[in-house]
Protein backbone atom coordinates (compact mmCIF):
# COMPACT_ATOMS: atom_id res chain seq x y z
CA UNK A 1 0.00 0.00 0.00
CA UNK A 2 1.35 3.27 -1.04
CA UNK A 3 -0.39 5.17 2.43
CA UNK A 4 1.55 2.13 4.50
CA UNK A 5 4.46 2.06 2.25
CA UNK A 6 4.92 5.50 2.08
CA UNK A 7 4.54 5.83 6.33
CA UNK A 8 6.72 2.39 6.61
CA UNK A 9 9.38 4.42 4.33
CA UNK A 10 8.82 7.54 6.26
CA UNK A 11 9.37 5.96 9.44
CA UNK A 12 12.57 4.29 8.68
CA UNK A 13 13.70 7.96 7.04
CA UNK A 14 12.72 9.44 10.25
CA UNK A 15 14.88 6.56 12.56
CA UNK A 16 17.35 7.32 10.21
CA UNK A 17 17.58 10.87 10.43
CA UNK A 18 17.20 10.24 14.43
CA UNK A 19 20.22 7.87 14.16
CA UNK A 20 22.43 10.48 11.79
CA UNK A 21 24.14 9.59 8.51
CA UNK A 22 26.44 7.06 8.15
CA UNK A 23 30.08 8.23 8.76
CA UNK A 24 31.49 7.06 5.04
CA UNK A 25 33.96 9.17 2.43
CA UNK A 26 30.73 10.86 0.98
CA UNK A 27 29.04 11.06 3.83
CA UNK A 28 30.16 13.47 6.66
CA UNK A 29 28.44 14.23 9.98
CA UNK A 30 28.21 17.87 9.90
CA UNK A 31 27.26 20.22 13.77
CA UNK A 32 23.98 22.46 13.45
CA UNK A 33 25.11 26.03 14.73
CA UNK A 34 21.24 26.63 15.59
CA UNK A 35 17.82 25.32 15.13
CA UNK A 36 16.84 25.01 11.26
CA UNK A 37 13.41 23.30 11.79
CA UNK A 38 13.53 20.03 9.96
CA UNK A 39 12.94 18.22 13.54
CA UNK A 40 9.24 18.98 12.59
CA UNK A 41 9.26 16.28 9.90
CA UNK A 42 7.63 13.47 12.47
CA UNK A 43 4.99 16.35 13.17
CA UNK A 44 4.75 17.27 9.14
CA UNK A 45 4.35 13.54 8.90
CA UNK A 46 1.58 12.53 11.69
CA UNK A 47 -0.49 15.86 11.02
CA UNK A 48 -0.65 15.14 6.73
CA UNK A 49 -1.59 11.42 7.90
CA UNK A 50 -4.43 12.02 10.46
CA UNK A 51 -5.53 14.71 7.85
CA UNK A 52 -6.25 11.78 5.54
CA UNK A 53 -7.56 9.16 7.69
CA UNK A 54 -6.69 5.33 8.45
CA UNK A 55 -8.78 2.22 6.91
CA UNK A 56 -9.45 -0.95 8.91
CA UNK A 57 -10.96 -3.42 7.33
CA UNK A 58 -11.92 -6.63 9.75
CA UNK A 59 -13.02 -10.00 8.46
CA UNK A 60 -15.02 -12.07 10.88
CA UNK A 61 -15.64 -16.18 9.83
CA UNK A 62 -17.67 -18.13 12.40
CA UNK A 63 -20.80 -20.08 12.04
CA UNK A 64 -23.88 -18.18 11.88
CA UNK A 65 -25.30 -17.21 15.52
CA UNK A 66 -22.20 -17.63 16.88
CA UNK A 67 -21.95 -13.53 17.69
CA UNK A 68 -19.62 -12.06 15.37
CA UNK A 69 -22.25 -9.04 14.83
CA UNK A 70 -22.11 -8.44 18.34
CA UNK A 71 -18.99 -8.78 19.28
CA UNK A 72 -17.99 -5.87 16.29
CA UNK A 73 -20.58 -3.64 18.57
CA UNK A 74 -18.99 -4.58 21.46
CA UNK A 75 -15.07 -3.81 20.81
CA UNK A 76 -16.25 -0.20 19.12
CA UNK A 77 -18.21 0.78 21.70
CA UNK A 78 -21.33 1.20 18.73
CA UNK A 79 -24.06 -0.78 17.45
CA UNK A 80 -23.40 -1.64 13.74
CA UNK A 81 -26.76 -2.01 11.80
CA UNK A 82 -26.48 -5.77 10.24
CA UNK A 83 -28.54 -7.82 7.69
CA UNK A 84 -30.58 -11.09 10.32
CA UNK A 85 -28.42 -14.12 9.52
CA UNK A 86 -30.15 -16.69 8.41
CA UNK A 87 -29.17 -20.36 8.39
CA UNK A 88 -30.58 -21.19 5.33
CA UNK A 89 -27.81 -19.65 2.45
CA UNK A 90 -27.51 -22.50 -0.29
CA UNK A 91 -23.28 -20.65 -0.22
CA UNK A 92 -20.77 -19.01 2.06
CA UNK A 93 -21.89 -15.07 1.35
CA UNK A 94 -19.57 -12.45 2.08
CA UNK A 95 -21.30 -9.41 3.25
CA UNK A 96 -19.26 -6.17 3.93
CA UNK A 97 -20.34 -2.84 5.45
CA UNK A 98 -18.51 0.24 5.84
CA UNK A 99 -18.46 2.78 8.64
CA UNK A 100 -17.01 6.84 9.04
CA UNK A 101 -15.64 6.44 13.04
CA UNK A 102 -14.05 9.56 14.18
CA UNK A 103 -12.14 9.45 17.60
CA UNK A 104 -10.93 12.93 18.86
CA UNK A 105 -9.07 14.16 15.67
CA UNK A 106 -8.42 10.68 14.08
CA UNK A 107 -11.06 9.45 11.47
CA UNK A 108 -11.30 5.82 10.85
CA UNK A 109 -13.34 3.55 7.72
CA UNK A 110 -13.81 1.17 9.39
CA UNK A 111 -15.10 -2.05 6.95
CA UNK A 112 -16.42 -5.13 8.63
CA UNK A 113 -16.98 -8.44 6.36
CA UNK A 114 -19.41 -11.29 8.04
CA UNK A 115 -19.45 -14.45 6.15
CA UNK A 116 -23.11 -15.65 5.86
CA UNK A 117 -24.14 -18.87 5.62
CA UNK A 118 -20.85 -20.31 6.69
CA UNK A 119 -21.10 -23.92 8.47
CA UNK A 120 -24.67 -23.96 7.69
CA UNK A 121 -23.92 -25.81 3.99
CA UNK A 122 -24.71 -29.86 4.63
CA UNK A 123 -21.19 -30.50 2.57
CA UNK A 124 -18.84 -27.63 4.34
CA UNK A 125 -15.75 -28.67 2.14
CA UNK A 126 -15.52 -25.69 -0.33
CA UNK A 127 -17.01 -23.30 2.40
CA UNK A 128 -13.62 -21.39 2.83
CA UNK A 129 -13.10 -20.69 -1.19
CA UNK A 130 -15.52 -17.71 -1.45
CA UNK A 131 -13.14 -16.33 1.70
CA UNK A 132 -10.24 -16.80 -0.36
CA UNK A 133 -11.52 -15.11 -3.44
CA UNK A 134 -13.15 -12.16 -1.28
CA UNK A 135 -9.65 -11.66 -0.20
CA UNK A 136 -7.63 -11.96 -3.38
CA UNK A 137 -10.57 -9.72 -4.97
CA UNK A 138 -9.38 -7.09 -2.87
CA UNK A 139 -5.24 -7.42 -2.85
CA UNK A 140 -6.63 -7.59 -7.09
CA UNK A 141 -7.78 -4.45 -6.51
CA UNK A 142 -5.07 -2.94 -4.94
CA UNK A 143 -2.60 -4.46 -7.63
CA UNK A 144 -5.25 -2.60 -10.25
CA UNK A 145 -4.13 0.91 -8.82
CA UNK A 146 -1.31 -0.05 -8.26
CA UNK A 147 -0.52 -0.60 -11.98
CA UNK A 148 -2.47 2.13 -13.00
CA UNK A 149 -0.58 5.11 -14.69
CA UNK A 150 -2.19 7.55 -12.90
CA UNK A 151 -2.57 6.03 -9.57
CA UNK A 152 -4.08 7.65 -6.33
CA UNK A 153 -2.99 5.59 -3.49
CA UNK A 154 -2.24 8.08 -0.85
CA UNK A 155 -6.36 8.79 -1.02
CA UNK A 156 -7.14 5.21 -2.05
CA UNK A 157 -9.42 3.87 0.14
CA UNK A 158 -7.23 0.07 0.86
CA UNK A 159 -9.45 -2.55 0.23
CA UNK A 160 -7.66 -5.20 1.85
CA UNK A 161 -8.46 -7.15 5.20
CA UNK A 162 -6.11 -6.49 7.77
CA UNK A 163 -7.44 -9.09 10.48
CA UNK A 164 -9.46 -11.88 10.19
CA UNK A 165 -11.28 -12.88 13.48
CA UNK A 166 -11.76 -16.47 13.28
CA UNK A 167 -14.25 -17.57 15.49
CA UNK A 168 -14.74 -21.15 17.26
CA UNK A 169 -17.77 -22.20 18.68
CA UNK A 170 -17.76 -23.09 22.39
CA UNK A 171 -19.81 -26.30 22.16
CA UNK A 172 -17.01 -29.34 21.37
CA UNK A 173 -13.82 -30.20 22.69
CA UNK A 174 -11.59 -28.79 20.45
CA UNK A 175 -11.52 -27.74 16.72
CA UNK A 176 -13.72 -28.69 13.80
CA UNK A 177 -12.50 -30.18 10.70
CA UNK A 178 -14.21 -26.75 9.37
CA UNK A 179 -11.98 -24.76 11.01
CA UNK A 180 -8.80 -26.48 10.36
CA UNK A 181 -9.46 -26.41 6.67
CA UNK A 182 -10.24 -22.68 6.68
CA UNK A 183 -7.50 -21.52 9.38
CA UNK A 184 -5.01 -23.75 7.08
CA UNK A 185 -6.26 -21.40 3.65
CA UNK A 186 -6.25 -18.26 5.58
CA UNK A 187 -3.25 -18.50 7.40
CA UNK A 188 -0.98 -17.40 3.98
CA UNK A 189 -3.78 -14.78 3.15
CA UNK A 190 -4.31 -12.49 6.39
CA UNK A 191 -3.74 -12.04 9.60
CA UNK A 192 -5.32 -14.88 11.91
CA UNK A 193 -6.49 -14.33 15.20
CA UNK A 194 -8.61 -16.89 16.58
CA UNK A 195 -11.17 -16.52 19.35
CA UNK A 196 -13.70 -18.26 21.28
CA UNK A 197 -17.29 -16.97 20.62
CA UNK A 198 -19.85 -16.94 23.09
CA UNK A 199 -17.42 -17.67 26.04
CA UNK A 200 -19.84 -17.20 28.26
CA UNK A 201 -21.84 -20.41 28.02
CA UNK A 202 -19.24 -23.06 29.20
CA UNK A 203 -17.61 -23.14 32.66
CA UNK A 204 -14.24 -22.11 33.37
CA UNK A 205 -12.56 -25.18 33.48
CA UNK A 206 -14.25 -26.48 30.20
CA UNK A 207 -13.26 -23.38 28.80
CA UNK A 208 -9.53 -23.89 29.92
CA UNK A 209 -9.57 -27.19 28.07
CA UNK A 210 -11.21 -26.27 25.13
CA UNK A 211 -8.10 -23.14 24.80
CA UNK A 212 -5.41 -25.91 25.18
CA UNK A 213 -6.84 -28.31 22.64
CA UNK A 214 -7.20 -26.12 20.12
CA UNK A 215 -3.95 -24.63 20.52
CA UNK A 216 -2.34 -28.16 20.37
CA UNK A 217 -4.49 -28.70 17.27
CA UNK A 218 -3.09 -25.78 15.41
CA UNK A 219 0.49 -26.21 16.33
CA UNK A 220 0.06 -30.17 15.44
CA UNK A 221 -1.39 -29.19 11.63
CA UNK A 222 0.73 -26.11 11.68
CA UNK A 223 -1.52 -23.33 11.27
CA UNK A 224 0.07 -20.12 11.57
CA UNK A 225 -2.02 -17.47 12.82
CA UNK A 226 -0.78 -14.33 13.30
CA UNK A 227 1.63 -13.22 16.71
CA UNK A 228 1.91 -10.04 17.81
CA UNK A 229 5.00 -8.10 17.29
CA UNK A 230 7.87 -8.23 20.00
CA UNK A 231 10.98 -6.03 18.49
CA UNK A 232 9.72 -2.77 19.42
CA UNK A 233 10.43 -2.83 23.04
CA UNK A 234 7.61 0.08 24.06
CA UNK A 235 5.26 -3.55 23.40
CA UNK A 236 7.47 -6.47 23.73
CA UNK A 237 6.38 -6.70 27.20
CA UNK A 238 2.58 -6.57 26.82
CA UNK A 239 2.34 -8.46 23.55
CA UNK A 240 4.59 -11.50 24.29
CA UNK A 241 2.21 -12.09 27.58
CA UNK A 242 -0.50 -11.88 25.04
CA UNK A 243 0.84 -14.05 22.27
CA UNK A 244 0.30 -16.82 25.21
CA UNK A 245 -3.13 -16.25 25.59
CA UNK A 246 -4.74 -17.60 22.32
CA UNK A 247 -7.52 -18.00 21.61
CA UNK A 248 -9.31 -15.09 22.93
CA UNK A 249 -12.12 -16.00 24.64
CA UNK A 250 -14.39 -13.68 23.91
CA UNK A 251 -18.33 -12.55 25.33
CA UNK A 252 -19.99 -9.47 23.72
CA UNK A 253 -23.09 -7.71 24.28
CA UNK A 254 -24.39 -4.03 23.93
CA UNK A 255 -26.78 -4.22 26.96
CA UNK A 256 -26.76 -2.38 29.73
CA UNK A 257 -26.60 -3.99 33.21
CA UNK A 258 -25.90 -2.99 36.59
CA UNK A 259 -23.67 -3.84 39.14
CA UNK A 260 -23.61 -2.14 42.60
CA UNK A 261 -24.30 1.52 41.53
CA UNK A 262 -22.04 0.95 38.08
CA UNK A 263 -24.45 0.28 34.96
CA UNK A 264 -21.56 -1.93 32.78
CA UNK A 265 -21.78 -3.62 29.52
CA UNK A 266 -22.79 -7.38 30.59
CA UNK A 267 -25.05 -10.64 29.77
CA UNK A 268 -27.46 -10.73 32.64
CA UNK A 269 -28.75 -14.37 34.12
CA UNK A 270 -30.20 -15.47 36.94
CA UNK A 271 -27.22 -16.21 38.59
CA UNK A 272 -25.49 -13.49 38.32
CA UNK A 273 -23.96 -10.63 34.92
CA UNK A 274 -21.40 -11.60 32.53
CA UNK A 275 -19.07 -8.49 32.45
CA UNK A 276 -18.07 -8.18 28.87
CA UNK A 277 -15.16 -5.61 30.14
CA UNK A 278 -13.83 -7.74 33.29
CA UNK A 279 -10.82 -9.65 32.35
CA UNK A 280 -11.85 -11.82 34.71
CA UNK A 281 -15.20 -13.12 32.88
CA UNK A 282 -13.46 -12.97 29.08
CA UNK A 283 -10.80 -11.79 27.33
CA UNK A 284 -12.86 -8.67 24.89
CA UNK A 285 -10.97 -5.69 26.75
CA UNK A 286 -7.30 -8.28 25.96
CA UNK A 287 -8.53 -8.45 22.41
CA UNK A 288 -9.54 -4.82 22.25
CA UNK A 289 -6.19 -3.66 23.48
CA UNK A 290 -4.31 -5.83 21.09
CA UNK A 291 -6.78 -5.28 18.02
CA UNK A 292 -7.02 -1.52 18.26
CA UNK A 293 -4.58 -0.01 20.64
CA UNK A 294 -1.80 -1.41 20.12
CA UNK A 295 -1.16 -3.08 17.02
CA UNK A 296 -3.62 -1.76 15.04
CA UNK A 297 -0.60 0.03 12.84
CA UNK A 298 1.20 -3.85 13.19
CA UNK A 299 -1.92 -5.36 11.08
CA UNK A 300 -2.28 -2.64 8.25
CA UNK A 301 2.15 -2.99 7.62
CA UNK A 302 1.74 -7.26 7.66
CA UNK A 303 -0.96 -7.13 5.28
CA UNK A 304 0.53 -4.67 3.03
CA UNK A 305 4.41 -6.58 3.77
CA UNK A 306 3.62 -10.24 3.94
CA UNK A 307 0.15 -10.99 2.70
CA UNK A 308 -0.14 -8.56 -0.04
CA UNK A 309 3.79 -9.09 -1.32
CA UNK A 310 3.50 -12.73 -1.16
CA UNK A 311 0.03 -12.55 -3.87
CA UNK A 312 1.86 -9.18 -6.07
CA UNK A 313 5.00 -11.59 -6.37
CA UNK A 314 2.93 -14.57 -7.40
CA UNK A 315 0.36 -12.48 -9.44
CA UNK A 316 3.21 -10.54 -11.50
CA UNK A 317 5.17 -13.85 -11.32
CA UNK A 318 2.11 -15.37 -13.33
CA UNK A 319 2.14 -12.30 -15.73
CA UNK A 320 5.60 -13.11 -17.07
CA UNK A 321 7.49 -10.37 -14.66
CA UNK A 322 10.84 -11.45 -13.27
CA UNK A 323 13.79 -9.44 -11.17
CA UNK A 324 16.97 -9.22 -12.17
CA UNK A 325 19.05 -11.21 -11.32
CA UNK A 326 22.84 -10.32 -10.76
CA UNK A 327 24.56 -12.58 -12.89
CA UNK A 328 22.16 -12.76 -15.74
CA UNK A 329 21.75 -10.18 -18.44
CA UNK A 330 19.71 -7.58 -17.30
CA UNK A 331 15.76 -7.35 -18.53
CA UNK A 332 13.64 -4.69 -19.51
CA UNK A 333 10.22 -4.09 -18.76
CA UNK A 334 9.45 -3.64 -22.55
CA UNK A 335 11.01 -7.00 -23.13
CA UNK A 336 9.05 -8.76 -20.87
CA UNK A 337 5.99 -6.94 -21.73
CA UNK A 338 6.53 -7.98 -25.36
CA UNK A 339 7.11 -11.59 -24.47
CA UNK A 340 4.50 -11.85 -22.53
CA UNK A 341 2.21 -10.51 -24.86
CA UNK A 342 3.71 -12.46 -27.90
CA UNK A 343 2.90 -15.60 -25.45
CA UNK A 344 -0.89 -14.39 -24.75
CA UNK A 345 -1.22 -13.73 -28.71
CA UNK A 346 0.07 -17.54 -29.21
CA UNK A 347 -2.41 -19.07 -26.53
CA UNK A 348 -5.08 -17.08 -28.04
CA UNK A 349 -4.42 -18.28 -31.55
CA UNK A 350 -4.34 -21.50 -30.15
CA UNK A 351 -7.46 -21.29 -28.39
CA UNK A 352 -8.91 -19.81 -31.29
CA UNK A 353 -7.95 -22.84 -33.66
CA UNK A 354 -8.89 -25.45 -31.22
CA UNK A 355 -12.11 -23.64 -31.07
CA UNK A 356 -12.30 -23.50 -34.67
CA UNK A 357 -12.02 -27.06 -35.03
CA UNK A 358 -14.52 -27.68 -31.65
CA UNK A 359 -16.91 -25.97 -33.92
CA UNK A 360 -15.96 -27.80 -37.40
CA UNK A 361 -16.27 -30.90 -35.60
CA UNK A 362 -19.83 -29.66 -33.79
CA UNK A 363 -21.22 -28.98 -37.35
CA UNK A 364 -20.03 -32.37 -38.79
CA UNK A 365 -21.44 -34.45 -36.53
CA UNK A 366 -24.38 -31.93 -36.76
CA UNK A 367 -24.95 -32.33 -40.00
CA UNK A 368 -24.48 -36.62 -40.01
CA UNK A 369 -27.34 -36.67 -37.34
CA UNK A 370 -29.63 -34.45 -39.82
CA UNK A 371 -28.71 -36.75 -42.57
CA UNK A 372 -29.27 -39.78 -40.72
CA UNK A 373 -32.62 -37.83 -40.01
CA UNK A 374 -33.55 -37.26 -43.20
CA UNK A 375 -32.73 -40.63 -44.04
CA UNK A 376 -35.11 -41.72 -41.85
CA UNK A 377 -38.14 -39.70 -42.63
CA UNK A 378 -37.29 -40.45 -46.33
CA UNK A 379 -38.02 -43.85 -45.57
CA UNK A 380 -41.18 -43.53 -43.11
CA UNK A 381 -42.11 -41.64 -45.94
CA UNK A 382 -41.99 -44.45 -48.96
CA UNK A 383 -43.18 -46.50 -46.10
CA UNK A 384 -46.84 -44.75 -45.55
CA UNK A 385 -46.81 -44.17 -49.66
CA UNK A 386 -46.56 -47.58 -50.13
CA UNK A 387 -49.34 -47.67 -47.14
CA UNK A 388 -51.31 -45.47 -49.18
CA UNK A 389 -50.94 -46.56 -52.64
CA UNK A 390 -52.37 -50.22 -50.97
CA UNK A 391 -55.49 -49.11 -49.17
CA UNK A 392 -56.10 -47.08 -52.21
CA UNK A 393 -56.12 -49.87 -54.62
CA UNK A 394 -58.00 -51.91 -51.99
CA UNK A 395 -60.54 -49.42 -51.97
CA UNK A 396 -60.88 -49.22 -55.73
CA UNK A 397 -61.42 -53.21 -56.00
CA UNK A 398 -63.85 -52.83 -53.45
CA UNK A 399 -65.88 -49.89 -55.45
CA UNK A 400 -65.84 -51.80 -58.59
CA UNK A 401 -67.68 -54.82 -56.72
CA UNK A 402 -70.07 -52.71 -55.00
CA UNK A 403 -70.58 -50.58 -58.33
CA UNK A 404 -71.30 -54.44 -60.25
CA UNK A 405 -73.44 -54.98 -57.10
CA UNK A 406 -75.21 -51.81 -57.91
CA UNK A 407 -75.92 -53.19 -61.64
CA UNK A 408 -76.98 -56.52 -60.81
CA UNK A 409 -79.62 -54.74 -58.61
CA UNK A 410 -80.56 -52.42 -61.06
CA UNK A 411 -80.95 -55.20 -63.73
CA UNK A 412 -82.84 -57.31 -61.67
CA UNK A 413 -85.09 -54.33 -60.69
CA UNK A 414 -85.77 -53.59 -64.00
CA UNK A 415 -86.78 -57.28 -64.74
CA UNK A 416 -89.10 -57.33 -61.70
CA UNK A 417 -90.93 -54.20 -62.81
CA UNK A 418 -91.69 -55.51 -66.34
CA UNK A 419 -93.07 -58.28 -64.85
CA UNK A 420 -95.42 -56.29 -62.69
CA UNK A 421 -95.99 -54.25 -65.19
CA UNK A 422 -97.10 -57.22 -67.00
CA UNK A 423 -98.92 -58.97 -63.94
CA UNK A 424 -101.26 -55.65 -63.86
CA UNK A 425 -102.07 -55.48 -67.26
CA UNK A 426 -103.43 -58.74 -67.28
CA UNK A 427 -105.40 -57.87 -64.24
CA UNK A 428 -107.09 -55.04 -65.72
CA UNK A 429 -108.24 -56.73 -68.90
CA UNK A 430 -109.79 -59.63 -66.98
CA UNK A 431 -113.30 -57.44 -65.84
CA UNK A 432 -113.67 -55.70 -68.78
CA UNK A 433 -114.25 -59.15 -70.60
CA UNK A 434 -116.31 -60.40 -67.10
CA UNK A 435 -118.59 -57.02 -68.43
CA UNK A 436 -118.90 -57.81 -71.70
CA UNK A 437 -119.88 -61.44 -71.31
CA UNK A 438 -122.93 -60.05 -68.55
CA UNK A 439 -124.06 -57.72 -71.54
CA UNK A 440 -124.51 -60.28 -74.15
P1 LIG B 1 -23.72 -13.67 14.18
O1 LIG B 1 -24.75 -14.36 13.34
O2 LIG B 1 -22.49 -14.48 14.32
O3 LIG B 1 -23.46 -12.26 13.77
O4 LIG B 1 -24.35 -13.62 15.67
P2 LIG B 1 -25.03 -12.40 16.45
O5 LIG B 1 -24.01 -11.43 16.93
O6 LIG B 1 -26.14 -11.87 15.63
O7 LIG B 1 -25.57 -13.15 17.76
C1 LIG B 1 -26.54 -14.15 17.69
C2 LIG B 1 -27.23 -14.28 19.05
O8 LIG B 1 -26.30 -14.64 20.04
C3 LIG B 1 -27.89 -12.97 19.54
O9 LIG B 1 -29.09 -13.30 20.17
C4 LIG B 1 -26.90 -12.42 20.56
O10 LIG B 1 -27.52 -11.66 21.57
C5 LIG B 1 -26.30 -13.68 21.12
N1 LIG B 1 -24.90 -13.47 21.55
C6 LIG B 1 -23.99 -12.73 20.91
N2 LIG B 1 -22.82 -12.77 21.58
C7 LIG B 1 -23.02 -13.57 22.65
C8 LIG B 1 -22.18 -14.00 23.74
O11 LIG B 1 -21.02 -13.66 23.83
N3 LIG B 1 -22.75 -14.83 24.65
C9 LIG B 1 -24.04 -15.24 24.60
N4 LIG B 1 -24.50 -16.04 25.53
N5 LIG B 1 -24.85 -14.86 23.58
C10 LIG B 1 -24.36 -14.02 22.64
Amino acid sequence: MKTLGSETHKSNTLKKLARGPKDNEEQRSLELSGHVGFDSLPCQLVNKLVARGFCFNILCVGETGIGKSTLMSTLFGRTFENEEASHYEEEVRLRSQTYDLQENTVKLKLTIVHTAGFGDQINNEESYKPILDHIDAQFEKYLEEELKIKRSLFNYDDPRIHVCLYFISPNGHSLKALDLITMKKLESKVNLIPVIGKADIISKNDLKNLKRNIMNELLSYGVQIYQFPTEDEDVAEINSSINNCFPFAVVGSTDDVKIGNRMVKGRMYPWGAVQVENEDHCDLVKLREMLLRVNMEDLREQTHSRHYELFRRCKLEEMGFKDTDPDSQSFSLQETYEAKRKELIRELQHKEESMRQMFVNKVKETEAELKEKEKELQERFEQLKRLHHEEKKSLEEKRRELEEEMNAFNRRKVAADTLMGQALQGCSQQPLKKDKDKKK
